[in-house]
């Protein structure tokens, strides 16, 4: 199976390679500068390079490396200003994934449309992904956006797959744009992932909206607050409300099983990811 979790790139964005080899990842995600500043981070040439020789060394598959934005960035803001700055922010990362990888994804939370309205923060999405996706492609830009599903908090967007597929329908050039598939956002929203039945309606509904082809990759977490909590609460695989039982199905599902699955968990030091990274692959039948 595909496993790994998001890395830090403390260090140096080469070091993360070097951090999910460590830990047994074969898939992983990392921020492609630091998450909670507006500040871009400009690519040293060298660290570049190190970074590309880490990974091309590693067991780390070169097709299933994630960057995941800032969180900062709000491409549904009512604000004119957050907007642009969000546009902006947005484009840069993509440049950023496009120099370090090969087959570049960079995962997004849509936005939240601050008290302006479900509909108007969707419209707001929609022509910022259009001039995204034009002017990224103007520069010859190759990464694939993956629009994350959420939980749903405050007044975050795509807390449904229907509000996903409102986005995707109205981008005009849809190949570069792709689902990132959270179970901690989906059960949190609403979605019960904790058994069979729920999981295969979960699955039926993204594919009703979004066709299952659309899935690229899969945020494995549990979740600290219940079914329908629409909180953001990240846990360790088994001790939330989702459990290892949904788990089980999740991983061996045939739909899914053969996607990158990286954990989010909480991490208090190493060993959290690899009690996580190990319960996750013991989950795993054998046919
Ligand atoms: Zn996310
Ligand atoms: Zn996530």
């Amino acid at each position: 199976m595909k496993i790994g979790c998001h890395v830090s790139i403390a260090g140096g964005i080469d070091n993360s390679i070097i951090r999910a080899e460590k830990l047994g990842c074969n898939t992983m995600q990392i921020f492609s500068k630091n998450a909670a500043t507006w500040r871009e981070k400009i690519l040293d040439e060298e660290e570049v390079k190190r970074f590309k020789r880490n990974l091309k060394n590693s067991s780390i598959d070169i097709n299933s490396v994630f960057v995941h934005t800032s969180y900062l960035i709000n491409l549904a803001s009512p604000s004119d200003e957050l907007y642009h700055k969000s546009i902006n922010s947005f484009i840069e990362e993509m440049k950023r994934a496009d120099i370090l990888l090969s087959k570049p994804y960079l995962i997004v939370h849509p936005g939240a449309h601050m008290g302006a309205g479900e509909e108007y923060g969707i419209q707001r999405i929609i022509k910022a992904l259009n001039y995204i996706l034009k002017k990224s492609a103007d520069l010859d830009l190759k990464t694939m956006i993956l629009l994350e599903n959420t939980a749903g908090s405050g007044t975050h967007l795509a807390y449904t797959f229907e509000q996903l597929k409102r986005m995707v329908e109205g981008v005009k050039d849809r190949k570069r744009i792709g689902i990132c598939f959270d179970t901690c956002h989906a059960y949190a929203a609403g979605y019960n992932l904790s058994n069979k039945e729920g999981l295969e309606q979960t699955l039926g509904e993204i594919d009703r909206h979004l066709g299952l082809e659309g899935l690229k990759v899969i945020h494995i977490n549990d979740s600290k607050y219940p079914l329908g909590s629409r909180k953001d609460r990240h846990m360790h695989i088994g001790k939330g409300y989702i459990g290892l039982n949904g788990f089980k199905e999740l991983v061996n599902n045939k739909y899914l099983k053969d996607l990158p699955f990286i954990l989010e968990t909480p991490k208090f030091g190493e060993r959290d990811d690899w009690e996580n990274i190990d319960l996750v692959k013991s989950l795993v039948l054998n046919e």
